[in-house]
């Protein structure tokens, strides 16, 4: 049921197991270490059948072959593990997640940052070039079907990190883009009670060495995880519909406010990115990023909000602002990036222009 043009979002994300007459529609979590062999499963660390519904649920809505993570870092990390030898070179994005430069810097590798936005160098002789789009925390976007071309013309591979946008939001693969990597732990769980990540990738064997890579290196995602991420996997229409309408709400409050500068949401017509986030995303999700006077004008809009929590994470139900200037951002101060939630769309904007 997962075909992008037969179904609806809402029908794909709920329909994602097969009907079996006498079982329940997701199954329960499988706790196994071990199993009796003879069947699919031999041991924990290798195979789980809670990770396989909801690796089949991914990787349909994403169009390719799915390997699910404990977190978004182990599945970046893995990825680059299997495609990146020793003095190969990477480009991955100046303004992107800051955990992925991080990785790449203490990796023997050459590491080229560029800007989501651009201006992107020539790709001769690079190997991987990782995308994301829209980028945390900036939100910036980038021509994911033309880098993918330039890339694949110099023979490199092309991953696009996907969290922001969500499968829902963007198809990087369909996009031509070998590769997504995602943080589910945001919102494609969603209720901020879970870590998870995946690779899915548009090749099957490039898929096998990431899962045999995982099976090696020993990151594996809990079953009980696995069941909760689906669980919440079904709302994600719903959740992104209301955090997409809830996000249009504040940009048209904030954006003539005096107390706010730099407003960005790549779904506002007059947002820089929106044309080409128009052109290659299904929709904008509610993750917006603006800037206040300093540190200390957002400690005060915080403490005076009654909805929005500080946090640093993002696409779950309630509404949460990070500061990212205190993780070491290339940032203002002042810059914040909001994650609009699941709350009446009145009531967040009314909170959020009283605490301004
Ligand atoms: C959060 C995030 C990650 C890391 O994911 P974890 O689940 O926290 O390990 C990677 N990329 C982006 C864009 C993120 O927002």
């Amino acid at each position: 049921m997962n075909d992008v043009g037969r179904w609806g979002d809402g029908t794909r994300v709920v329909h994602t197991t097969p009907a079996v007459a006498g079982e329940p529609f997701t199954a329960g979590p499988v706790f196994a270490s071990a199993y009796h062999l003879g069947g699919a499963d031999t041991y924990g660390r290798a195979h789980n059948p809670t990770w396989r519904v909801l690796e089949e649920a991914l990787g349909g809505l994403e169009g390719g072959t799915t390997v699910l993570f404990p977190s978004g870092m182990a599945a970046i990390s893995t990825l680059l593990r299997v495609v990146l030898a020793p003095g190969d070179t990477v480009v991955v994005p100046g303004d992107g997640y800051y955990l992925t430069r991080a990785l790449v810097a203490g990796m023997p590798v050459e590491v080229v940052e560029a800007p989501t936005a651009g201006p992107y160098p020539s790709f001769d002789g690079v190997r991987l070039v990782l995308l994301e789009s829209p980028s945390n925390p900036g939100l910036d976007v980038c021509d994911i079907a033309a880098l993918a071309e330039a890339a694949h013309a110099a023979g490199a591979l092309v991953a696009v990190d996907n969290t922001t946008a969500t499968p829902l939001g963007q198809l990087p693969l369909a996009l031509g883009a070998d590769v997504v990597v995602s943080s589910d732990t945001k919102a494609v769980a969603g209720h901020s009670d879970v870590l998870l990540g995946h690779v899915t990738a548009a090749d099957p064997e490039l898929a096998e060495e990431v899962r045999a890579a995982r099976t090696t290196g020993g990151a594996i995602p809990g079953p009980f995880e696995a069941w909760l991420a689906h669980r919440g996997l079904g709302t994600l229409d719903l959740r992104l519909a209301r955090q997409a309408e809830n996000a249009a709400a504040l940009y048209d409050a904030l954006k003539a406010h005096p107390a706010v500068t730099g407003l960005r949401w790549p779904g506002a017509p007059e947002d820089p990115a929106h044309a080409v986030a128009a052109r290659q995303m299904r929709r904008f999700g509610g993750v917006l990023t603006f800037v206040l006077a300093d540190a200390d004008a957002v400690a005060a809009f915080l403490a005076r909000s009654e909805l929005v929590y500080a946090s640093t994470s993002f696409g779950g139900l309630h509404t949460s602002l990070d500061r990212r200037a205190q993780w070491g951002d290339p940032v203002p101060e002042g810059l914040v990036r909001l994650s609009a939630g699941c709350e009446d769309t009145g009531d967040l904007v009314a909170d959020v222009l009283k605490a301004l």
